[in-house]
Order: C-alpha cells, then sequence, then structure tokens
C-alpha cells in the first residue's frame, strides 16, 4: 500500500481535485466538504504532516504559503474578509496529515469565535 498521503496523490494527478491555482511549492483545491460558500485548502508539495514538523528548513516556504493565501483570497474576492486555519494533530480535528491552509470566506464570522463553523 502506498503510503502517499491524500494530497500528494491529488499533486501527482492520481485522485482528482478542483484545483484553482498552483505554483511550483504548492498547490490550491476546493474543499470536498465546504464548511463556508468559499472552502479553500492551500496545500504545499512537500508532505509536511502537521504543521509543528516544520523546521527551520521550511521557513521560505511557510512563508510562501501565507502569501500565497492573500494572493488567492485577492483572486477569490474575499480578501476583506476571510478565515484561515490550520488543524495540528487529530485532537485539533487534522483527518488529513499532510499541512494544508484552510479558506474560508463569504460566511459572517462570529466576534470572539475561532471555529471552522
Ligand atoms: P483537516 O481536517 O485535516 O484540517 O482538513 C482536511 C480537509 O480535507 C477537510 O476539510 C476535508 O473536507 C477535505 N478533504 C478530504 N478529502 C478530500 C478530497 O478527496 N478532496 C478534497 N478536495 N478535499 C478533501
Amino acid at each position: 500500500m502506498s503510503d502517499e498521503t491524500l494530497f500528494t496523490k491529488i499533486i501527482n494527478g492520481d485522485i482528482p481535485a478542483d484545483i484553482l491555482f498552483e505554483d511550483e511549492h504548492c498547490i490550491c483545491i476546493k474543499d470536498i466538504h465546504p464548511q463556508a460558500p468559499t472552502h479553500v485548502l492551500v496545500i504545499p508539495r512537500k508532505p509536511l504532516p502537521r504543521l509543528c514538523d516544520a523546521t527551520q528548513e521550511d521557513k521560505v516556504l511557510l512563508g510562501h504559503l501565507m502569501l500565497q493565501v492573500g494572493e488567492i483570497a485577492r483572486k477569490l474576492g474575499i480578501d476583506e474578509a476571510f478565515r484561515v486555519v490550520i488543524n495540528n494533530g487529530a485532537g485539533a480535528g487534522q483527518q488529513v496529515f499532510h499541512l494544508h491552509l484552510h479558506i474560508l470566506g463569504n460566511k459572517t464570522f462570529d466576534e470572539g469565535s475561532l471555529g471552522m463553523h
């Protein structure tokens, strides 16, 4: 059995996904179970399992991902109000152990609430 993550399979084209943007370091896909009218995932090609597995070696990559989030939010027209979520670990709700940033937009966010729903 392959130990590739679901997202590596999507990156490699082995599993279909709605890819909105991509560059040499990451891809952006629509989430299959959206939690907001706009819900996309920014996924590095490098299969870091969790945010806390990143090291100094990943500093530039992490900065790139954050810049891409802003750029993608602008392209999607949600840059005035969006939320970025990274779940780290099963206890935080992480299901796919390949780092990804959720971008949620086009919904009303409760003040003071940090939840995805
Ligand atoms: P996590 O819970 O790990 O932070 O987020 C994983 C996300 O991946 C979930 O929001 C889930 O809906 C999404 N997801 C799971 N399987 C697939 C899939 O096959 N395709 C796409 N596009 N998204 C998926």
